[in-house]
């Protein structure tokens, strides 16, 4: 099987800077805020950086124990302790 080169990530569009959200848990789902940024329901892991960006709406997911950001379309993914 030949093997393929890595995929290229798609170039960010210009425009204005992504939204931050805060969030507690290492692995969130966000479906968008609705309306137009509304999406199909993703699940993203934060990983060892504790950051991921939402391919779809481009906002970015930031691990931050202590503070925690209420935000629409996002729903953080308890792991099972
Ligand atoms: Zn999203």
């Amino acid at each position: 099987m030949a093997r393929k080169s890595a995929p290229t990530p798609p170039p960010l569009a210009a425009g204005p800077a992504p939204e931050v959200v805060r969030v507690h848990a290492h692995r969130v789902a966000c479906d968008g805020v609705g309306g137009a940024l509304g999406h199909p329901r993703v699940y993203l892991d934060l990983g060892v950086d504790g950051t991921v960006d939402c391919p779809y709406c481009d906002r970015r997911f930031v691990l931050d124990e202590g503070h925690g950001d209420d935000a629409p379309g996002v729903y953080e993914v308890s792991d099972g302790h």
